[in-house]
């Protein structure tokens, strides 16, 4: 068999749970897992985030995965319903819906349940992707009071610059001014909001990528905030090539020796969702030591440099990312994020849940 593999630590999950339930102690949590779980697996991480307060996915199948497989926690519809039929499906569920446009509220006044839904009510405060615009919300928080489709309402908002230099007090305090009366639930922090700013874990949060062990935060590692890498990323050597100087590897000869060296060819290339933009000296590791890629990542192989590994031969293990090579390092290195690279493991490689 092929000597790729993804292994999802249930350790490392339930681990960085805890880092999200240290820091933030009054907070429920909501687990977001959606993207298949940032790449990991639904039901891998779900297993492993059990003791999280709720899960938030995007697509009402993956709600309704989660249902049927036992799992008694709220579970939010990160986007809610996208059409009106679905809010019966949601309701027998017991799957709780963002509603974000006067669509969805319109929808939600017009259906007839079989349930009333617990809503959770985003404003836009400045990302202007989804949510009421400040000056709408409390017409649309009072409509959905009085509508009998209703059963309770989360109020919520999304950041866009948690993450950056410039912070979240204007859309925290925007969000504040508005929702300061109202005795509902808040939901607000994504995980850089989590991990920069305590005051706003208010009733709920939110974390995604901390959970997987990535950095919601450029050019700061997991290890400085306590997480754990959640997902190995492994393959194995299955060639070796020496070059003479002047020699190059690879498409395009990207790479070209200046000295003899020994190359490994690795199992792993595009097809299974290593970022083909990775240049020369993308950190990787090889029996346990950090080394670089070298040459065009191809779709299914990816060049590294063995010359300094004297033992490195065919079969040995190599290790795309994890806990010797931080997914965010390899990210750095081609222009992305870690969230990018996890979330585009190709169905092609196997996961499976490790200890
Ligand atoms: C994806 C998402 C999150 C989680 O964001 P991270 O940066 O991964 O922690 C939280 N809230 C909403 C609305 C999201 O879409």
């Amino acid at each position: 068999m092929r000597p790729i593999q993804a292994t999802v630590s249930q350790q490392a999950l339930a681990h960085n749970l805890n880092v999200v339930k240290q820091l933030a102690p009054k907070s429920k949590v909501m687990a977001v897992v959606k993207a298949n779980g940032y790449g990991h697996g639904l039901f891998n991480v779900a297993h492993g985030l059990n003791a999280a307060d709720g899960f938030a996915v995007l697509g009402l199948n993956e709600a309704i995965d989660l249902r049927e497989a036992g799992f008694t926690q709220t579970i939010l519809l990160l986007e809610g319903v996208f059409d009106a039929r679905e809010l019966n499906i949601a309701a027998s569920y017991y799957v709780d819906v963002v509603v974000h446009c006067q669509q969805q509220l319109k929808m939600l006044l017009q259906v007839s349940l079989i349930a009333p839904l617990h809503v959770h009510l985003k404003m836009n405060t400045g990302m202007n992707r989804l949510g009421f615009p400040p000056n709408d919300y409390m017409l649309a928080y009072d409509t959905l009071t009085a509508c009998v489709n209703v059963s309770g309402i989360t109020l919520m908002t999304h950041f866009a610059t948690a993450d950056e230099e410039i912070g979240i007090d204007m859309p925290l305090d925007m969000f504040q001014a508005i929702t300061q009366s109202l005795p509902n639930p808040k939901s607000v922090a994504n995980s850089a909001s989590i991990l920069r700013y305590s005051e706003s874990h208010l009733d709920w949060v939110r974390p995604g990528i901390m959970l997987y062990g990535a950095s919601p935060v450029t050019a700061t590692s997991v290890a400085y905030f306590n997480l754990k890498p959640v997902m190995q990323f492994t393959s194995q050597l299955i060639a070796v090539q020496t070059l003479t100087a002047g020699e190059s590897v690879g498409y395009g000869q990207r790479f070209t020796a200046s000295k003899p060296m020994r190359i490994g060819i690795v199992a792993c290339g595009y097809a299974d969702g290593y970022p083909r933009h990775a240049p020369n000296g993308t950190p990787i590791a090889v029996s346990g030591k950090l080394t670089q890629t070298l040459g065009r990542v191809s779709m299914d192989m990816l060049f590294c440099d063995i010359t300094d590994i004297l033992e490195a031969n065919i079969g040995s293990p190599v290790e795309l990312w994890g806990n010797t090579v931080a997914v965010d390092a390899v990210a750095e290195a081609s222009g992305t994020v870690g969230y990018e690279l996890l979330c585009a493991i190709a169905p092609r490689v196997p996961m499976k849940a490790a200890d």
